[in-house]
């Protein structure tokens, strides 16, 4: 069979071209990408052959090895993991199939400088060849197949593939090396890289001699058995970028071995950065499973919460049986314990790391929202979650709190934990709905996070506070005595309540359907109007979040409260005595104060157009009249 040509997928192509032509400073680092890829080869292997011993019989040995030809200026990183095959290498060597590096490749810029600091964040795996190579050869056969390919390109746009009978199993990479990166025929440099980069590999990497003497250049131990003061921090780190297919730093290291009933060790980290697929339906969690040192899977749901998936790296069980297949991984008591205990752990180390508050906060800006999921997934948990929780407030100054400091806080007379929802912080802190927590004082929780719509409706209380929408009728505000912060200004005058009773009958009557109820309010000082949800109806936001992604269509009715002591009020009022012309300004002042609380909270009028005639008929009467 002859050879087939293959254009790169165009993203593939663009990165190349960035690869190539930046003096990256970092370029030792294809050999940390090509090591990684060819562990994880060999770990898929070693599980595979848990069931069909036969893919390694002839060989057993796992290992990688690095080979110099000085003379045709070569390295060449070989594996006998798993292979791969013909449609594997168009695939894998071919196109950009992960999130991360396809989101990495949405942030470049064009501009080759900053796009090299991004590669330096994000890795490009086996591209990053071409940084030192002007040609690469990839042979490789799959373990369970008997033809082997070979896979070329000189990383401009297109690559071929032919087949390649000699081929063993694995992978092997011949890099034919770039005029000026002669460094990397140096045995010296390739012992150094190594042992910076890749010396938590499981698997010996060994260095071929081109006197046929072999050197074993790493560790060759799985670090996680390693005593914790043998490992440095530059160690984990590179540990966590192997096993996370991540480059930031982590923000937590947790490794610890579990004794006792139940034996496993966690090797467990946080990210700094928010991964890209940390919001997708489905919400899986990313720890890997090994048993007694063999990776199992890198999907296994059974093992951490969805609420913990930005937790990375691996667990080693010494309880589980080696052949584990999927379907036994399902309510296996001894996962649910090892997860338990995991769980445990992840969340008293929390606690802790919950005292440096900026470090914290950090974490939390970026994982908050995820952890919040177990308000309401883990019930058993669900106080601990909540101590664990920060969140802005009216009156924190952009900091984040807990509950508990927002408990020392609460006012004489207020009984319960205060909050609103919506999109964002600084819409919400100008929402009319605040303005008599304002008033007195009370501390306002806001919930920004679509997530807090789910919990906070469930969630009962908290220290015996219960959570009470200021967007929802039935505040207990007039309970509160709290204190102003100005001076005491003197009690707005308020409607006689036989008044207040023929404009709130007129505006139901105005306003027919599009309304619940109309009421007078306790929570407005400075706006006219508020819409509220109902004791008991949907709130609001959640409403227009359910909208948003198209999963309602019947609008909920709400509540108008007016405020009675607001001078546009009281003259409404007064209107609704006169009668005749009178009752069509009052109509139509109905509608637009309507139109404007719905404003206000993020919605539009019902209809534009009406809504634009009766601003100009107001105008008019206020400017021409
Ligand atoms: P990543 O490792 O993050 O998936 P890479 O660009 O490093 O991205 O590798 C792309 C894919 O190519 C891998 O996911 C794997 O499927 C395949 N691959 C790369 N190197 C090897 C290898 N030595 N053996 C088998 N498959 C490999
Ligand atoms: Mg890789």
């Amino acid at each position: 069979m002859s050879e087939e040509k293959f254009q790169f997928q165009a993203e593939v192509s663009k990165l190349l071209d960035i690869v190539v032509h930046s003096l990256y400073s970092n370029k030792q680092i294809f050999l940390r990408e090509l090591i990684s890829n060819a562990s994880d080869a060999c770990d898929r292997l070693r599980y595979l052959a848990i069931t069909d011993p036969g893919l390694i019989a002839s060989d057993a040995a796992f290992r990688i090895t690095l080979a110099v030809d000085k003379a045709a200026r070569t390295l060449t990183v070989a594996d006998n993991g798993v292979g791969m095959n013909h449609a594997e290498l168009v695939e894998n060597l071919g196109t950009i199939a992960r999130s991360g590096t396809a989101a990495f490749l949405s942030q470049m810029s064009g501009d080759k400088r900053g796009d090299v600091n991004l590669i330096g964040q994000f890795g490009v795996g086996f591209y990053s060849s071409f940084m030192v190579a002007d040609k690469v050869e990839v042979t490789a056969r799959r373990a369970d197949e008997n033809s082997g390919w070979r896979w070329v390109s000189d990383g401009k746009g297109e690559f071929v593939i032919d087949a390649a009978p000699e081929a063993t199993r694995g992978v092997s990479i011949k890099l034919h090396l770039r005029k000026d990166e002669d460094e990397f025929l140096e045995p010296t440099r390739l012992r150094h890289i190594v042992k910076t980069y890749s010396d938590h590999i499981a698997l010996p990497v060994v260095l071929l001699g081109e006197d046929g003497k072999e050197e074993t250049l790493n560790a060759a131990s799985a670090l996680w058995t390693r005593p914790r003061q043998d490992i440095t921090p530059e160690q984990y780190k590179e540990f966590y970028h192997h096993v996370a297919h991540a480059f930031d730093e982590p923000w937590l290291t947790l490794h610890y071995k579990a004794e006792g009933a139940i034996e496993y060790t966690g090797l467990l980290f946080i990210p700094e950065q928010k991964p890209f697929d940390l919001f997708t339906v489905e919400r899986k969690q990313k720890v890997k499973l090994y048993v007694r040192r063999v990776f199992i899977t890198d999907d296994c749901e059974e093992l951490l919460p969805p609420y913990l998936r930005f937790m990375r790296g691996i667990v080693d069980s010494q309880d589980l049986p080696l052949n584990i297949s999927r379907e036994m991984l399902q309510h296996n008591p001894v996962l649910s314990k090892i997860k338990n205990g995991l769980v445990r752990r992840i969340l008293s180390e929390l606690k802790q790391k919950a005292e440096d508050t900026s470090s914290y906060a950090k974490f939390w800006e970026t994982f908050g929202a995820v952890l919040k999921e177990g308000l309401y997934e883990d019930f058993e948990r669900r106080t601990e979650l909540l101590e664990m929780c920060r969140f802005h407030t009216t009156r924190s100054g952009g900091d984040l709190i807990s509950l508990d400091t927002y408990l020392e806080r609460m006012k004489p007379g207020q009984e319960h934990i205060h909050y609103i929802t919506g999109d964002d912080a600084n819409t919400l802190m100008r929402s009319p709905h605040l303005e008599g927590y304002a008033a007195k004082g009370v501390e306002v929780v806001l919930l920004t996070d679509p997530v807090d719509e789910f919990w906070v409706s469930s969630i009962g209380d908290y220290k015996g506070k219960t959570f009470v929408s200021a967007a929802r009728s039935g505040t207990d505000l007039d309970k509160i005595t709290g204190e102003t912060t100005e001076a005491p200004q003197p009690a707005a005058e308020t409607l006689p309540g036989a008044t207040l009773e023929a404009l709130i009958t007129a505006l139901k009557a105005a306003l027919g359907s599009q309304v619940k109820d109309v009421r007078a309010s306790d929570r407005l000082t400075e706006s006219p109007v508020c819409l509220v949800a109902d004791q008991n109806d949907m709130s609001i936001h959640l409403e227009r979040l359910l909208r948003q992604h198209k999963q309602m269509a019947e609008p909920v009715s709400r509540v108008l409260e007016i405020n009675p002591r607001h001078a546009l009020i009281r003259r409404l009022a007064a209107l609704t005595q006169d009668g005749g012309a009178a009752a069509d300004t009052l109509h139509d002042a109905a509608w637009l104060l309507l139109d404007q609380a719905r404003i206000i909270g993020g919605e539009v009028p019902t209809d534009a157009v009406a809504f634009a005639r009766r601003v100009t008929a107001m105008m008019e009467k206020g400017l021409v009249g």
